[in-house]
């Protein structure tokens, strides 16, 4: 239950892609046959993402994935006197970019988020500068789910003749993503958390929106990012936007949150002191942030990662640090309820039978790490 650290790749992706890396290899910049049909495989991948996507072909740029796209989308826009909005509850691939960009002479102005995990739309109004360049929200948190308001920011930022991206990470393959809809001039893709492979990921890239590239070599990417392209890869996520598509359009969304539901009423029927952080919002249909007081989230991890279920404490990149998530202080929560709180993500395969097996874990380890919990570290909490 950890599908927002990464998911699993599909059977059909990996039957996509299988072929690139064997017979059908070739450098899709290469002009003999097995170069062209690399190119045809990259092209008609770049199709696939923009269907996905509702804009056209050449508005995608493959990258690496997320960390790259967010940044790209970032140091791409950016230069020595302009200004970034972000949001105080960004992934370390916004927060970190925003802060090394503060170094060489960017200023940068964080959003605060509403109890509820919500970037205050107000903030926005009042952050916009003259030099504002661009706004960078994400779209999903991937440590609460929590949706955010992205069209109305983006109505905002655009009233103000500024950019704005999203980083879509946590939306993609959950929530239908039509950037006209949304408003986006840019927006961050990762391939492995929509099922397709790690290393894989793209960035929408408006038409007319002037991009620097960040790595210099080749002219891939029409010039916006050097670099043989990742033809297997790129195949796998191209495939995984159809399914993504199909999965969304069959409905199967409002399935997989109705077995959050299911498990988030399971445990609070069992478990006192126990809440859901980001309630009272729209999140995505995977996602279940949970508090347990009086409870180290990294003990409850590895409890139950040795019963056999794996859960993440605040975001995997984060995993180890023992600073409080940021997402979560920034809502208010206390340090201490921060530390406590447990991030379960499913996947599309998770079954009603995982559910329950993770309902007859969680009320029985925290339980146990309670009656362990020394009586001073209770009343701190
Ligand atoms: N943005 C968000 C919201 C994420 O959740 C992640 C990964 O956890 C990233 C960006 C980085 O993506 P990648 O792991 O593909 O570099």
């Amino acid at each position: 239950m950890d599908a927002n650290a990464t998911t699993p790749v599909l059977p059909e992706v990996v039957e996509a892609m299988r072929p690139f890396w064997t017979e059908a290899f070739g450098n899709a910049s290469s002009i003999h046959q097995p170069g062209q049909q690399a190119r045809a495989a990259v092209e008609r991948a770049r199709e696939s993402v923009a269907g996905m996507l509702g804009c056209r072909a050449a508005e995608v740029v493959f990258t690496s994935g997320g960390t790259e796209s967010d940044n790209l989308a970032l140091f791409g826009i950016l230069a020595p006197g302009d200004h970034l909005v972000t949001s105080s509850m960004e992934h370390s691939a916004v927060l970190h970019a925003a802060h090394a960009l503060a170094g060489r002479g960017i200023e940068v102005t964080f959003l605060p988020s509403s109890p509820e995990g919500v970037v205050e739309v107000s903030a926005l109004e009042s952050a916009l500068r003259p030099n504002t360049k661009l706004v960078s929200v994400m779209l999903a948190n991937n440590e609460t789910g929590v949706i955010q308001p992205i069209r109305e920011l983006a109505d905002l930022t655009h009233a103000a003749g500024v950019l704005f991206h999203a980083d879509a990470v946590q939306a993609a393959g959950k929530l239908a993503l039509d950037v006209k809809a949304l408003g986006c001039d840019l927006l961050s893709l990762s391939g492995h958390k929509m099922y397709a492979p790690q290393g894989v990921g793209a960035l929408f890239v408006r038409r007319n929106v002037r991009l620097r590239p960040i790595f210099f070599g080749g002219n891939h990417e029409r010039g916006r990012r050097a670099g043989t392209e990742n033809v297997a890869g790129i195949v796998g996520l191209g495939k995984a936007a159809e399914l993504a598509r199909e999965w969304l359009a069959n409905g199967e969304q409002q399935s997989l949150a109705a077995l959050r539901d299911h498990l988030e009423q399971g445990i609070q029927t069992q478990v006192e002191e126990a809440g859901v952080n980001g309630a009272g919002a729209a999140r995505v249909c995977n996602t279940s942030n949970m508090f347990f007081d009086h409870v180290e989230a990294e003990a409850l991890v590895i409890a139950l990662d040795l019963k056999g279920l794996a859960v993440s404490g605040g975001s995997a990149c984060q995993s180890g640090a023992t600073e409080p998530s940021h997402v979560l202080t920034a809502m208010g929560l206390s340090p201490a309820r921060a530390r406590a709180s447990v991030r379960f993500s499913l996947n599309r395969m998770t079954s009603d039978d995982e559910v329950d097996c993770a309902l007859a874990l969680v009320p029985d380890a925290v339980a146990r790490l309670r009656r362990l919990a020394p009586k001073n570290q209770r009343l701190a909490s």
